[in-house]
């Protein structure tokens, strides 16, 4: 999840990296507020998630009361590649005297982060890399051994900085280095951390992306309450619940897999049968009875889903808990698709014994070719019986 600038200069700012004073707000009266207790003269930054506001107008600058409201009328009827500017950052305007590059991102060549620092900053960092490939110095980092704040003072007297601001900067590369590991980031980046005109050292933008499957655990991040980005309601749903779940676009068969080895097996055998499923559904590991049950009300639910196949393994996971979750769902909803299981595995008596109790066709010993089979002979045989040719 990428956050907005307001919020990755929150996380900064916890983690000891000095920000500009100011306020996110949604409207007008609050942007008033917000700047008078700032105090004139201002940033006016949108929050988006894409970067070059600058270049783009996403930023304004106001000296008054009267420039803050026309700066913030604009940004809001502003749309930034497509993305409406509803959040609106107050600050206080630093006067800036110089402007650095710091930032950490996966290098997937070397499967490890990168960390990167330059003297031009203020510009994009692949702009850097092509124009001065001399000025961008890197170094890799290791998560078992994170680097220490003299590695820090070596890599950024590389830029010129000396003094003071050579040891506030190395401090706050220090931080974003722990926030880097802290979070999970897949990307933290200061650009500009700014010196400003008395010789303070401060990150006047924040980038920062969490790796999605870190997020249960990093409260600061739920606390911010976002909306979610799945524009996708079903797909959301599914997340919310726990479940890992990939959305195929226009299919009529659903599936549910336990794991996405078997989950894509079954999806290529889908295929080949000349069927195509609508989503994929992967239970994982902790496939309890509630989350066998989620995982089918959601498929159930997708628009267009006229078949259901679920394919399962008991490892970890028991059969029979999982068969009590699908027979809670069937007696709940009487669902009217086809529903066809293949299970195998721990407690699988049980669990078949479950299905048969509830007429679902319930593939044992044989392959996940013939469940696939099965499953779209149901389905053909039902949509002839219910256009009337048969019968
Ligand atoms: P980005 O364009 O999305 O990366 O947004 P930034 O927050 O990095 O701002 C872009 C540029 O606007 C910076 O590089 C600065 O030159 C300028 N800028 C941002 N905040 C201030 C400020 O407080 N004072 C001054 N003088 N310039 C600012
Ligand atoms: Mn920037």
């Amino acid at each position: 999840m990428k956050l907005y600038e307001y919020e990755g200069k929150q996380i900064f700012n916890q983690a000891g990296i000095p920000i500009p004073r100011g306020t996110a707000v949604y409207t007008l009266q609050d942007a008033s507020k917000a700047a008078q207790e700032t105090g004139y003269p201002v940033v006016v930054k949108s929050q988006v998630m894409r970067g070059g506001r600058g270049k783009a107008g996403g930023i304004k600058f106001a000296t008054d009361e009267q420039e803050l409201l026309q700066s913030v009328k604009e940004l809001q009827s502003l749309e930034l590649s497509g993305e409406r500017v509803e959040i609106i950052l107050i600050e206080e305007k630093l006067d800036i005297a110089r402007e650095f590059y710091m930032g950490i991102t996966l290098d997937p060549r070397k499967s490890l982060p990168l960390l990167m620092v330059s003297a031009q900053g203020g510009m994009d960092i692949e702009q850097v890399a092509r124009e001065y490939p001399h000025q961008l110095f890197k170094m890799h980092l290791d998560p078992l051994a994170p680097p220490r704040l003299n590695n820090m003072l070596d890599l950024l007297l590389k830029t010129g900085l000396q003094g003071s601001q050579l040891v506030q900067a190395a401090k706050v590369l220090y931080n974003l280095v722990r926030c880097y590991f802290k979070y999970d980031a897949i990307t933290a980046e200061i650009n500009p951390l700014v010196i400003d005109a008395s010789g303070n050292v401060v990150a006047a933008d924040s980038k920062l992306e969490i790796d999605d499957s870190a997020l249960y655990r990093v409260k600061a991040v739920q606390d911010f309450n976002r909306k979610s980005e799945i524009s996708d309601p079903i797909e959301a749903e599914a997340k919310s619940l726990g479940i890992s779940y990939v959305g195929l676009g226009k299919g009529n068969i659903g599936l549910i897999a336990g794991g996405a080895g078997l989950g894509m097996a079954s999806m290529d055998m889908i295929w080949a049968h000349g069927g195509s499923p609508a989503n994929f559904l992967d239970l994982g590991g902790d496939a309890t009875m509630e989350k066998t049950a989620n995982a089918l009300r959601v498929v159930l639910k997708t628009p267009g889903v006229e078949g259901v196949f679920i394919n399962l393994f008991g490892g970890i996971n028991n059969c029979e808990q999982m068969a009590k979750g699908i027979s809670l769902v069937i007696d709940e909803l009487q669902p009217t698709q086809t529903i066809v299981v293949k299970m195998r595995g721990h407690s699988q008596d049980e669990g078949w014994a479950i299905l048969e109790s509830i007429n679902v066709p319930t593939v044992k010993f044989g392959t996940t070719e013939e469940a696939v089979i099965l499953l779209l002979e149901q389905m053909i045989n039902k949509g002839v019986t219910d256009d009337g040719y048969t019968n």
